[in-house]
């Protein structure tokens, strides 16, 4: 792996690429620039000084920001004695010292951050810092700070910093990071340059915080903030982005590049443990990659096109590293197709019936979502379905399909043609939206009152939640759920048999529907073991009052089966295609 303190080039150098950086990771750099004139700086110098000491007091590495600060170059306080560089003020009160040094690297622990002192520059001004310091290994500790407006000195808060960073990591917040994404996007727009942006999910860190307590978790984001500055070029910036997620900016970075610079980060947090109190913690990430322009041309776009990557990363096992080019079926041009139909009209339903597998007669309908091309062919949800959900663009799929559908089973009801239930498919990310619940149920009102209908008897929408689709805490699903609850819609569970806990969901929601999975029903007729799984399904929905459902039903030896182990309704090619 490369360790952290193969430090990649200092060089304040834009044209230090990280492809250079990548085959270049241990050769030290030069700082040219460090004897920067820190006194006539006005302004405070953005970003972390990062400094390597050893027991014995002698630097062993410093970042270009810590040279601008202290006004010193690499080569010179490179083997130099901590104390020399890091001059005090001579005040009684000073922290920073060799022997707090000393006590960390034995000790192993971390000191909390924003710590402050006023230090001297090389030309002997004085300079107002906060910093933390924290274990490297066993010889070695890292300082790392950052200046301060002499006003902000004591206070406990400063105000910047609140603004800026995040208290914890001392890395940008997300405030920040977006501001950076929308500077960086103006710029290199202009230039028709590219550049990248890394979003990283600690994998399973919430099993972190449970073992070992919050306080450690909480460590534990410093280190993991403090490597991955080692890591990246001063000119990158790496920043909090949420709980335990971090967002890596790299301007002029290309998807290429990007890849390198990801796989990098990736080594050097799964491939070397943290110590941490004595203990050493081992825990690995999950990364996504996004580069303008190829992903986003906007930088909402690039940040969702990260989310998808980083969805893929964790879903498809976590602990690795995903960019759009590993994502199947292009889900890029079916996102702008998927956002084109949402705008003009273009995303509709159609509807499959669902019979009584005893008598054959039609008892309901679902909607399914198609999207219309231009040469008015249709494409099935299946098609899109996943990157809507990565793209974030179900909960708009969901809404105007619920709309199309409600405003059908009202013409139906009116005409008094039919009145039975029209099953809908509902999203976690469209529950998670109670404004939009909201807005469909006065809908609802609004479109009943217009036909004249009776609102609590010709209700007849149905809700099918899926089983992967269902959130983790039956409480919360249970309360994003009351609204359609209360005006009187039934709920069903979607390919019942597909994912798990659905058993709990069954004893605590007010299911009246329970659908199979399709891919059990076709080996029903085939397979014992599918025979009798079924079977006992049905049984127990049969004691908890439940209609089932059998999809995907292709053939008559199937539906014999189905019928003969007393399954409620069926849907599938063997009656009818869906259909407008
Ligand atoms: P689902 O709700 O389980 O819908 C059944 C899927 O099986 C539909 O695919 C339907 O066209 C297909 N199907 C019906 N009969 C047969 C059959 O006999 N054999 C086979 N092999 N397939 C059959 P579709 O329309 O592509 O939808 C796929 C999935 O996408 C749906 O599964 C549902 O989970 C999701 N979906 C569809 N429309 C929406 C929507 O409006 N909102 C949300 N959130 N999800 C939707
Ligand atoms: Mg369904
Ligand atoms: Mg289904």
């Amino acid at each position: 792996m490369t360790h952290p303190r193969q430090r990649a080039s200092d060089q304040p150098d834009d044209k230090v690429t990280h492809e250079q950086q990548a085959t270049n990771l241990t050769k030290p750099g030069s700082s040219d620039y460090a004897s920067a004139q820190i006194s006539e700086n006005t302004t405070p110098i953005f970003g972390d000084g990062l400094v390597g000491i050893n027991k014995d007091g002698i630097i062993t590495f410093i970042n270009n920001t810590a040279c601008k600060l202290t006004g010193w170059r690499q080569n010179k306080a490179e083997n130099q004695s901590f104390e020399k560089i890091f001059k005090l003020s001579g005040d009684s009160s000073e922290s920073l010292n060799l022997k707090l040094i000393r006590h960390i690297i034995k000790s192993g622990h971390l000191i909390a951050p924003l710590a402050q002192q006023v230090i001297k520059t090389r030309d002997n001004k004085e300079l107002y810092i906060d910093f933390s310091i924290s274990p490297l290994d066993a010889n070695t500790a890292i300082l790392m700070f950052h200046q301060l407006e002499k006003d902000q000195l004591n206070k406990n808060h400063p105000l910047l910093y609140q603004i800026n960073y995040d208290p914890l990591t001392r890395l940008s917040n997300r405030e920040t990071l977006q501001k950076k994404i929308t500077q960086l996007h103006q710029n290199h727009k202009k230039k028709k340059q590219s550049f990248s942006i890394l979003l990283m999910d600690l994998d399973r860190f919430k099993f972190i915080n449970e073992r070992y307590g919050r306080e450690t978790g909480d460590q534990l984001l410093q280190l993991i903030a403090q490597r991955i500055q080692f890591i990246i070029r001063e000119t990158d910036t790496i920043g909090r982005w949420a709980g335990e997620e971090f967002l890596c900016i790299l301007p002029d970075a290309d998807p290429d590049v990007a890849t390198i610079v990801a796989d990098r980060l990736h080594h050097c947090i799964n491939e070397q443990g943290f110590y941490l109190n004595e203990r050493e913690i081992f825990l690995t990430v999950s990364i996504g990659i996004a580069s303008y322009p190829v992903d986003g041309i906007t930088p909402e776009k690039l940040l969702s096109t990260a989310d998808a990557t980083l969805y893929h990363a964790k879903h498809n096992g976590r602990n690795q590293v995903y960019s759009s080019k590993g994502l199947n079926g292009n889900i890029f041009s079916i996102g702008t197709q998927l956002e084109n139909a949402l705008n003009n009209h273009q995303l509709v339903p159609v509807y499959q019936p669902i019979f009584d597998i005893q008598s054959g007669n039609q008892v309901a309908e679902e909607a399914l979502a198609r999207i219309q091309d231009e040469d008015s062919n249709l494409i099935e949800a299946g098609k899109f379905i996943d990157a809507a959900i990565q793209l974030q663009l179900i909960h708009r799929i969901d809404d105007q399909v619920i709309r199309q559908t409600i405003s059908r089973c009202c013409i139906n009801a009116s005409a008094n043609r039919t009145n039975f239930p029209h099953f809908v498919n509902i999203s976690a990310d469209f529950l998670r939206r109670p404004e939009l619940i909201k807005s469909i149920i006065e809908f609802s009102r609004n479109e009943f009152a217009n036909y004249g209908l009776n609102e609590r008897k010709d209700k007849p929408l149905v809700i099918e939640i899926t089983e992967q689709e269902l959130l983790h805490d039956v409480n919360e699903v249970k309360k994003l759920l009351q609204p359609f609850i209360e005006f009187g819609c039934e709920l069903a569970i979607d390919d019942f048999g597909s994912g798990y806990s659905s058993l709990t969901y069954l004893a605590d929601l007010p299911i009246s529907y329970l659908k199979f999975d399709g891919a059990l029903i076709k080996r029903v007729a085939y397979e014992d073991r599918a025979r009798k799984i079924i079977n006992g399904i049905q049984k127990l929905a049969e004691s908890l009052e439940l209609i089932t459902i059998a999809e995907h039903i292709e053939d008559q030896a199937t539906l014999d089966v189905l019928q003969e182990l007393g399954v409620s309704w069926g849907q599938g090619y063997i009656s009818a295609r869906p259909a407008r």
